[in-house]
């Protein structure tokens, strides 16, 4: 299966490595064609605000908006996570906006910049998943049709709305497959 990565800024090559290793051929995005080659995408963890500019700079905001809304895969984390929202708090920053949920950018604040947390991720089996946090975003409010699949602390970590998927932390920064492997069955 050829799967995209968006490669305009931000921690592709990690997510790349994950889905070889799960078996898929990636093609790193960067022109609107490539899109046509692949049968879903990750956003990775960068700088919402580069990652927003360069897909306008590079003419790939409005087709990879309109395949969301054709129900095209999307797997956005972190930064990826905040490109996917339809608001995000305090900002006007370009984004595909096809989420209904509200994120908060560097919400855990300096002194908590990045840590671990094992999650209890509802589509996986109960073994915990590590979530490595780096700056990390987190939702604070969700639509009606919007499947809440990891929270702690009153805090939305992770979230699923039909073909798209969005997390706060870096499932690419750790060993463990199985984030990636749920996305890839969304694909089918
Ligand atoms: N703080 C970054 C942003 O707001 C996201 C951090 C990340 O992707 N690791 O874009």
């Amino acid at each position: 299966m050829k799967i995209g990565v968006l490669a305009l800024q931000g921690a592709f090559r990690e997510h790349r490595q994950m889905l070889e290793r799960c078996g898929c051929e990636v093609i790193e995005v960067r022109r609107p064609h490539h899109l046509e080659e692949i049968k879903g995408i990750i956003v990775p963890g960068g700088e919402s605000t580069t990652i927003g500019k360069l897909l306008n700079d590079w003419e790939l905001m409005e087709p990879l908006r309109q395949k969301g809304q054709e129900g095209f895969p999307i797997f956005g984390t972190c930064a990826g996570m905040i490109i996917l929202a339809k608001e995000i708090a305090g900002s006007q920053q370009p984004r595909l906006a096809l989420m209904d949920i509200r994120v908060i950018r560097n919400a855990y604040g300096r002194q908590v910049d990045s840590f671990e947390m094992p999650l209890a991720i509802k589509c996986l089996d109960k073994t915990p998943f590590l979530g490595v946090f780096i700056r990390a975003p987190y939702i604070d409010q969700v639509g009606p049709n919007v499947e809440v699949l990891a929270s702690h602390d009153d805090k939305i970590v992770m979230v699923r709305q039909g073909n798209l998927l969005a997390c706060s932390f870096h499932p690419e920064l750790t060993k463990d497959e199985r984030v990636h492997r749920y996305f890839l069955s969304l694909i089918g």
